[in-house]
């Protein structure tokens, strides 16, 4: 299958509006990651999703909803804090789980009773979404476990010859995926972090939890995702804090005397430590939410560059930071190497 990859225009939007109906996925662009799309409400588009990235059966999809759809068709109901957060951030990098009316593909929600929504703000995304005017699932373009993309470069390399359209919408502003609210309780509780930070939340709403996945036997895990391996460079990952300096040097003398090709990613005031010792640096920046902005790309070209990549943790914390963790944390989890 050869893989287009089009401007938005009305000629494309048209023909990703087609591809859609007859039950087909896109790429589509968000202002967070892009998403590979599919009707929601046709078992044989989600399954197709589930296939061609290779996702867990058990990681449920969200569903994405142009700004004037009617939710009621979706959702079973709504709590008072709920609307108060979709008025404040929506459309935005912010998706709410609902108790759902099981409406759409049973696929979509992996057998959970509940079904996660969003109404990206990216204006290809809502061109496309108000077209169709349905909701389109559209987990992140990328083969499970590897990096998000934020270019549709980055999809063009995990799907060339396996999706038939790439909408193109420029590189994604946001940078990381959606910060998931579980809004089916007394209280708003983060699932996955991200751009819209507990403290946003709460302070619209009074308060605001945070999920940890500490599971004790027989219980099941409120969202599936949050225990993957995920955002994974293809190259051996090293993960050290500001203090452990000394041991990143030194892991980065035994990686090069081994042969490898080493490159660091950290922020931009601490290049020059390593560029002094001629070692390649990818630079995060200095602000948080250039930092998410900037995360993935550079996950994806230091994997093209280097066999090992040593990452050091950000001095930032808190806010826009827990989300770009997160993701930096789990990246850097294991040694394998992702497939
Ligand atoms: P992705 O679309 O690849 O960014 O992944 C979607 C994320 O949303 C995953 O972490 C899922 O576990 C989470 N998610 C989707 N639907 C639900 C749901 N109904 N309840 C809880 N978490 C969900
Ligand atoms: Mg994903």
């Amino acid at each position: 299958m050869e893989t287009k990859i089009q401007n938005i225009t009305p000629k494309s939007l048209q023909q990703a509006k087609e591809i859609l109906l007859g039950g087909g996925v896109v790429a589509i662009p968000t202002e967070t990651v892009y998403g590979l799309g599919g009707n929601a409400f046709c078992d044989s588009a989600v399954q197709e999703i589930f296939r061609v990235k290779g996702r867990p059966a058990d990681n449920p999809l969200i569903a994405h909803v142009h700004a004037d759809y009617d939710l009621s068709l979706i959702i079973d109901s709504e709590p008072a804090y709920a609307k108060k957060l979709r008025a404040a951030f929506c459309p935005g990098p912010l998706t709410l789980v609902y108790p759902s009316t099981n409406k759409v593909s049973p696929f979509v929600s992996c057998g959970l009773n509940t079904l996660a929504v969003r109404i990206p703000a990216h204006a290809g995304a809502q061109a496309l979404l108000k077209e169709i005017n349905l909701p389109v699932v559209a987990p992140s373009a990328n083969l499970s476990k590897h990096v998000s993309p934020t270019s549709a470069l980055h999809v063009f390399d995990d799907f060339n010859g396996k999706i038939p359209l790439i909408l193109d919408g420029g590189e994604c502003t946001g940078g990381i995926e959606s910060t998931v609210c579980d809004c089916t309780g007394e209280v708003p509780v983060i699932l996955r972090p991200g751009l819209i930070t507990k403290e946003m939340i709460a302070e619209v709403v009074g308060c605001c939890e945070e999920y940890v996945p500490a599971l004790r036997a027989g219980e099941k895990v409120k969202s599936p995702g949050v225990l993957y391996k995920h955002y994974s460079p293809r190259c051996k990952t090293y993960l050290f804090s500001e203090q452990e300096l000394a041991l990143a040097f030194s892991v980065i003398e035994k990686e090069q005397s081994e042969g490898q090709t080493v490159g660091v990613l950290c922020e931009s005031d601490k290049r020059a430590l390593f560029e002094e010792k001629g070692v390649e640096t990818f630079d995060l920046g200095n602000h948080p939410k250039e930092m998410a902005a900037r995360l993935y790309g550079l996950l994806r070209e230091a994997e093209k560059r280097c066999g090992t990549l040593v990452a050091i943790e950000p001095t930032v914390r808190g806010g826009v930071m827990s989300g770009v963790m997160n993701r930096l944390k789990k990246a850097c989890q294991s040694q394998d190497i992702a497939h």
